[in-house]
């Protein structure tokens, strides 16, 4: 796998595909993919004024920071920054005792194939063109006058 691709300071996070994959378990492409260690989110709530909007366009305006939004509708703060316990061969460290989200987190719900969200926002630009479509979806249609 080439590591770098994780690395490069103002990149998305970009998950790995394998040639092979067909033939791979879940648990094996985890090890290689390591994608789910390589981040940490934060509950947001939906941008609904304009000093919300203003703080989410700060956040998205820093390097390996993205927004996103879930399968549920929630807003999530996402920081690119790998786990300190993630070993070079793809291994937790601290496997036994590790966090309860990690124990918790499912394959089934895999970042690495887009499954766990719906809208991703790597810039502050693409948050606003969002934001003003839901806004025009809104708008009741205006009455043709006769
Ligand atoms: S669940 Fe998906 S994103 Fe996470 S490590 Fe496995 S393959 Fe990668
Ligand atoms: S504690 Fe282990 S499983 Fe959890 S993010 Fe870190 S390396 Fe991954």
């Amino acid at each position: 796998m080439n590591t770098n691709l994780y690395e490069k300071g103002d990149s998305p996070l970009i998950f790995p595909q394998f040639e092979n994959e067909a033939s791979m378990t879940e648990s094996e492409i985890c090890v290689k993919c390591t994608g789910c260690c390589r981040y940490v989110t934060v509950d947001l709530v939906k941008p609904r004024t304009k000093e919300k909007i203003q703080l989410y366009t700060w956040y998205l305006l820093h390097k390996n920071v993205q927004i996103y939004i879930d399968n549920e509708g929630d807003w999530n703060l996402l920081f690119i920054t790998p786990c300190t316990e993630l070993q070079s061969n793809g291994m937790c460290g601290i496997y036994e005792t590790r966090p309860k989200i990690c124990k918790e987190y499912s394959p089934k719900s895999c970042s690495r194939t887009g499954k766990d969200h719906t809208h991703l926002f790597m810039t502050p630009t693409a948050m606003l063109e969002y934001l003003e479509e839901e806004k025009k979806k809104k708008k009741p249609a205006k009455k043709k006058s006769k």
